[in-house]
């Protein structure tokens, strides 16, 4: 392939301080990706990849989509930017009509964010006020979930179970805690569909009810299958196990679909997927098909029409962000949306299931493969560290994996994939023949 354009290559590498990356490594050889197309990248030298990862989980309808930035460009053209601080353009009422129709009852109504991060806040802080709102303010626990991942805001990170990610920051926010995860290797490895142990794991948030009062607890948010931490499924029935207690106890559940949303396993959401309702959702990412950022939190008829009951005149939460219901981001979800019907991508990833299954449980038994968790069209492939040497062999595999034409994401020595929902079965194939044979290489 002919060489891309190399004036899009920056030459001092020193005033972006970019995010969640060893700097120092990726300055000293980096790689620059300059051109999307479909499910693939290019970059700077020309190299095609397979984007395995859907960027971050969230070009779900694959890159370069006409429709969507088409819609964007027009929405430029006619309405650039209003606010919704007392004020209002159709274009978010309409959008959030649209949403809402796709969305499991009793989830009716958007609260509309710039990210996932904003979307996990916005969410813990509508759970506290809802709850203080009816008179039952002693409500102030929010309860997370070990290894799970709600982005970089103090609420999300507060409820999030990565210590990497915690333990520069300080005590966070007073009153949080932590159910145990659902990672069980040693009994559910290689697990086709939903794991079979742990449904009991559930149980802990009993623990935390005996230990604080289950009145003092608002919130329970879990990500319905945790991404960031490494691909952990929910064990059979853990959901609606976790639904129930929070019922029994008033407690609210919060499902965190940031990735899970926008069809990543074969629906609406996971919600849909597994028969299990939460109070609040939160969403982002393949919202808008990563073009415009957008986030978004869906909240019950009852939690909505209690904000709107309160006898108190004037704004019923004080909360917001200056581009909540951004005109292109409206434009960029509503053209989603248009894709996602058209194409039936809301379920394309159950035709795509068992394929995907098959072809990752493939790896059962090749060298250091210690584990493969896949549902949807999301997949782990754990391998065994090295001897001293921790998260070694999972960046030498995703980097040649690399230069085969795949791009594998390495969570330390976790391959995990979640390539655009468009994908075919002959790439899906592709992408599991390369790992395979990169891990027989790197034995
Ligand atoms: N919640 C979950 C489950 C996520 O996976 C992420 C990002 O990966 C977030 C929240 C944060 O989203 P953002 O990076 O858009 O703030």
């Amino acid at each position: 392939m002919a060489k891309l354009d190399h004036n899009l290559v920056a030459e001092d590498l020193d005033s972006y301080w970019m995010p969640f990356t060893p700097n120092r490594m990726f300055k000293a050889k980096p790689r620059f990706i300059v051109k999307a197309r479909g499910i693939h990248y290019y970059d700077s030298n020309g190299h095609e990849v397979i984007d395995g990862s859907a960027g971050l989980w969230c070009v779900n309808a694959g890159h370069y989509r006409e429709e969507i930035n088409q819609a964007v460009a027009e929405q430029l053209s006619t309405l650039d930017f209003a606010h919704s601080f007392n004020s209002g353009h159709p274009y978010a009422f309409n959008y959030a009509n649209r949403l809402v129709e796709h969305f499991p009852d009793p989830l009716n109504h958007v609260f509309f964010t710039n990210s996932g991060s904003e979307a996990v806040d916005t969410a813990l802080k509508i759970a506290l006020a809802f709850h203080k709102g009816r008179g039952q303010g002693s409500r102030q626990r929010l309860i997370g979930r070990e290894k799970a991942y709600h982005g970089m805001g103090f609420g999300g990170l507060s409820v999030g179970g990565l210590v990497k990610n915690r333990s520069a920051f300080g005590v966070l926010l007073a009153g949080s805690d932590h159910i145990r995860h659902t990672l069980d290797i040693e009994r559910n490895a290689f697990s086709r569909g939903l794991p079979e142990y742990g449904e009991e794991l559930a149980d802990d948030l009993e623990r935390l009810a005996g230990l604080h009062g289950a009145d003092n607890i608002a919130a329970v948010i879990v990500e319905p299958i945790a991404g960031a931490g490494g691909v952990i499924l929910p064990p059979k029935n853990y959901l609606k196990r976790l639904r129930e207690i929070c019922t029994r106890h008033g407690i609210l559940l919060i499902f965190d679909e940031v990735i899970t949303g926008f069809g990543r396993l074969g629906a609406t959401c996971a919600a849909e997927r597994f028969g299990v309702t939460p109070d609040i959702m939160t969403v982002a990412k393949g919202i808008t098909n990563a073009t415009i950022p957008m986030g978004a939190v869906f909240v019950s008829d009852e939690i909505y029409e209690t904000f709107m009951a309160t006898e108190e005149p004037g704004v019923e939460l004080n909360h917001g962000y200056t581009y909540s219901g951004h005109p292109l981001a409206c434009a960029a979800g509503m053209a989603t949306l248009d894709i996602f019907d058209k194409e039936g991508l809301f379920t394309r990833a159950s035709t795509l299931h068992d394929h995907w299954t098959d072809n990752a449980l493939r790896l059962e038994g090749a060298p250091n493969v210690i584990d493969v968790r896949c549902f949807g069209l999301i997949a782990a492939v754990e391998l065994a560290s090295r001897e001293g040497e921790p998260m070694q062999r999972g960046a030498e595999t995703g980097n040649r994996c690399y230069e085969k034409g795949v791009w594998v994401r390495n969570i330390g020595d976790i391959l995990v994939l979640s390539p655009p929902l468009v994908i075919t079965e002959q790439e899906i194939t592709r992408i599991f023949d390369t790992i395979l044979e990169t891990v027989e290489e790197t034995a």
